[in-house]
């Protein structure tokens, strides 16, 4: 349902069609207003939707605020830092035989957008995305996820209160509600999830001819060279990949490395996952929860791939696993068929990096791969021979945070970009202007 309870979804879009059609989202003033607005929410309620992240996925105060809030605000202050110069019409060379003339290019907002997020971190990618339409001049329709179902509640009842009522709406619900909006003809949609919803989405889109973003998952390798410190590896592994319990899109799904490096970082990993959570792990406060049973059976499931280095605990009551990590994880099992999206760490072995590079390729192109080498060969080997949404070296996820950056998949993981000036380009339209006198 939306803010306007009794509105269908036709109806809000139409509510927001005759918005845009005014003119009034265009204005510089206008998208600053609004992302001054969406920053104040972020400020004054971000006690209430750090609660609501507690009660959904078990987030811990701390994570709530730097992986969800301090970010989407992050993204909000370098968006109004740096807007008017990226909405400056850009010249073009016009060739000689059209002189006198000159050309340029002028982006123009879209209309109406869609965005759909998912429930892994429910903030940032509803409201990362909605920074960006905003700033493009856009109406949205926001949709958040129903297995996030308290965040969706919190920022259902607040975005009215603090934006453009017949700019922004949003839309709370499921598969029905989200296939009636899809039903809709949108200027753009941004959908952040699976492949197979995402294939979903692009299908109802192409009824309207409209562009869409698919931000989507898979598994993004880590791959760990012989003679790297493995003490500062296991370190920057762990605090990525067990973060919100391993369910985060660009987490380091599996590691790739010789059998030698695999016994010693299997070492440091057991050491390092105890400094950061503990004796018991289900203890921490710092430790999260699995969404849903759902995902938890299915987690389970994948936990007799390999042998247990460290973890394995887990309680279906309290939907907690405990941090894990597997090792001598053949490529072909259950944990290494799927995007793992949850607390289980498989080491696969490889002879070195030429194997680690086929064996990358020989699947799909993850969302980011990970790489922890002292060797600028190396380096410059997986940069050309690889494909990836994103590539890092020596920290991973990171690169998501660095908003001058695009972040976004390719192949199966999906297509277009987002953060800073690329969610202003994903949600534009680059127009051609050339201006000959008729003189
Ligand atoms: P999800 O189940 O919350 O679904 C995402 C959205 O799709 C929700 O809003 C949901 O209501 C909607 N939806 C679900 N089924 C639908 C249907 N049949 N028709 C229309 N809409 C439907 O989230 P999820 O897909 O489980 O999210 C996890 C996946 O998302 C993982 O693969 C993860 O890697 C990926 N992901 C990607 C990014 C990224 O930025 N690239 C970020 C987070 C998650």
């Amino acid at each position: 349902m939306s803010d306007h309870p009794s509105e269908k979804p036709a109806d809000v879009v139409a509510r927001l069609r005759a918005t845009f059609t005014t003119d009034r989202t265009k204005p510089l003033t206008w998208r600053t207003t609004q992302l001054e607005a969406l920053r104040t929410l972020l400020t004054e309620r971000g006690d209430e939707l750090a609660a609501a992240l507690r009660a959904d996925l078990g987030k811990s105060r701390e994570e709530a605020y730097r992986t969800e809030i301090d970010f989407t605000v992050r993204e909000i202050d370098h968006t109004l830092q740096h807007l008017a110069e990226w909405l400056r019409p850009q010249p073009a060379p016009v060739p000689d035989r059209l002189s006198p003339a000159v050309a340029h290019t002028v982006l123009d907002p879209l209309g109406v957008v869609l965005v759909i997020a998912p429930w892994n971190y429910p903030v940032q990618l509803l409201l990362a995305p909605v920074v960006g339409a905003l700033a493009a001049g856009n109406c949205v329709v926001a949709k958040p996820s129903e297995l996030a179902p308290a965040t969706s509640r919190t920022v259902a009842d607040l975005l009215p209160r603090y934006l453009d009522r017949d700019a922004v709406a949003v839309v709370e619900g499921a598969v029905a509600e989200t296939t009636d909006l899809l039903a809709q003809r949108f200027d753009h949609i941004f959908y952040t999830g699976n492949g197979q919803v995402g294939r979903i989405v692009m299908r109802a889109a192409a009824e309207n001819l409209t562009p869409v973003t698919l931000e989507l998952g898979g598994k993004s390798p880590a791959f760990v060279d012989r003679g790297t410190d493995l003490g500062v590896v296991a370190a920057r592994l762990a605090s990525t990949k067990f973060m919100n319990a391993g369910q985060t899109c660009v987490a380091p799904d599996y590691v790739l490395t010789d059998p030698e490096t695999a016994r010693e970082l299997e070492k440091e990993l057991t050491g390092v996952l105890h400094g950061l959570y503990g004796d018991d792990p289900s203890t921490s406060p710092a430790y999260g929860r699995i969404v849903n049973e759902r995902h938890f059976d299915r987690l389970t499931g994948l936990l007799g791939s390999g042998r247990t280095v460290t973890g394995g605990a887990h309680d279906r009551s309290e939907r907690y696993i405990a941090p894990t990590v597997l090792a001598g994880v053949a490529p072909d099992s259950p944990v290494m068929r799927e995007e793992i999206f949850g607390p289980i760490l498989p080491v696969v072995e490889v002879a070195g990096l030429d194997e680690a590079i086929a064996f990358i390729r020989d699947r799909d192109k993850p969302l980011a791969l990970y790489a922890f080498t002292e060797s600028a060969t190396t380096r410059d080997r997986l940069t050309r021979e690889t494909s990836s949404g994103g590539l890092a070296f020596g920290l991973p996820v990171a690169h998501l945070t660095v908003s001058d950056l695009p972040f976004g998949g390719v192949g199966e993981s999906g297509m277009g970009s987002y953060h800073g000036r690329y969610s202003l380009d994903a949600f534009s339209h680059r127009k051609a202007v050339l201006d000959k006198p008729l003189r």
